[in-house]
């Protein structure tokens, strides 16, 4: 895909409506369909677009190699009241949570809390929707997500860790939830990509060139360069720990153990997922979300600029108004890549 201005606005149901014509052509399940495409048109939505409809020639080519399984269906079991393990089967993260949507609830309701260790998944999304939503319903969520080895361990020159990220959300009292999504890296491997489409260089300490070396050329950093971890060698460590809950803890591979084989051009890394949501008010709290809410009136007071999730929550807002942006050459694009 190239890199272009938005010139028109799209509705969010249309766009959705397009992104699902793509994924049913390459082989999803309708489930799988419906469950990809409003995760899609969510993250354009809210100004994510490093992981929007930028990541569908990825799904495509995971899909069309037959690396992904867009059709699989997901083995649950409930190991403990409160431990739940995934199999994905080679299959889409978020249609596998989806799947596990009752045995979270009934894990939450008894015991307060629900681990749930995800393996064999492919997430290839920003991971603030895998939370936000049980911040809606009141519970506290953080997430973990390992991938594809592109980062080096602080100090080191070959990468080792997947850009890691992590989600957390809570609820806000009279407010929206607030919500961090963030790769451990220093910056998100889409959006390396997106400077390396605008041929904007990167900021420096972004990452290392093939011979681990110092760049901040998008393109170096991209063919067999790495990114580094962010905040020096506590952030290794964070990502160090990201990469053993969601990699091995779930029973799943490590970053580096990724390997694409023959299908060349595949892009969703197969991961592993560890969720963890917990009911605040088994903590004996019943005021947590207003608790939670003084804490923020307090950043902005002490002069924090914003909140984290502030600016999807406005994106969201000024879509809803007046559509979301978009380059005319890239909506043409999606429908050619729809059929229609
Ligand atoms: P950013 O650095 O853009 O943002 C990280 C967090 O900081 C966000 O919650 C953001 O809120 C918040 N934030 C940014 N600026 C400020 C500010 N000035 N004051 C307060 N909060 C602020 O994210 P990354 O580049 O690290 O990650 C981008 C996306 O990539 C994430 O959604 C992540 O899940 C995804 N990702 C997915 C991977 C996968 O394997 N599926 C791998 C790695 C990353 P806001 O969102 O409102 O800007």
């Amino acid at each position: 895909m190239t890199y272009e201005l938005p010139d028109l606005h799209v509705k969010f149901d249309d766009l959705k409506s397009i992104l699902a014509r793509i994924f049913l052509k390459h082989g999803t399940s309708a489930l799988v369909t419906d469950i990809l495409a409003e995760n899609c048109a969510g993250c354009e939505r809210d100004g994510a677009i490093s992981h929007g409809i930028f990541r569908i020639p990825g799904y495509m080519a995971s899909l069309d190699t037959g690396w992904v399984d867009g059709k699989a269906k997901p083995d649950i079991s409930v190991i403990s009241p409160s431990f739940i393990r995934i199999d994905a089967r080679n299959g889409f993260a978020q249609p596998s949570l989806a799947a596990a949507a009752d045995a979270i609830d009934d894990a939450i309701k008894e015991t307060g809390i629900a681990v749930v260790a995800t393996r064999n998944s492919h997430h290839f999304s920003a991971l603030w929707p895998d939370v936000e939503p049980f911040a809606r319903r009141g519970l506290m969520a953080i997430t973990f997500v390992n991938g594809l080895a592109n980062v080096v361990p602080h100090g080191g020159r070959a990468p080792v860790y997947g850009t890691n990220p992590i989600a957390f959300a809570t609820p806000v009292a009279g407010a929206n939830p607030l919500v961090v999504d963030q790769a451990t890296s220093v910056m998100a491997n889409g959006e390396v990509r997106l400077h390396a489409l605008a041929n904007r260089s990167l900021p420096e300490g972004t990452g290392v060139d093939h011979n681990g070396n110092p760049s901040t050329d998008p393109h170096a950093v991209l063919a067999g360069g790495a990114l580094n971890t962010f905040g020096g060698y506590k952030g290794s460590s964070i990502a160090l720990m990201v990469e053993l809950m969601a990699g091995a803890l779930t029973g799943g591979q490590l970053s580096f153990e990724n390997d694409f084989g023959d299908c060349i051009g595949a892009q969703t890394p197969k991961a592993g997922q560890l969720l963890i949501v917990i009911d605040p008010e088994r903590g004996g709290n019943s005021g947590f979300a207003e608790r939670v809410s003084v804490l923020c009136d307090r950043l902005i007071d002490a002069g924090q600029e914003r909140l984290p999730g502030a600016r999807r929550y406005e994106n969201r807002r000024q879509s809803s108004l007046f559509g979301i942006p978009m380059a005319e050459a890239k909506l043409l694009e999606l429908q050619t890549f729809a059929g229609s």
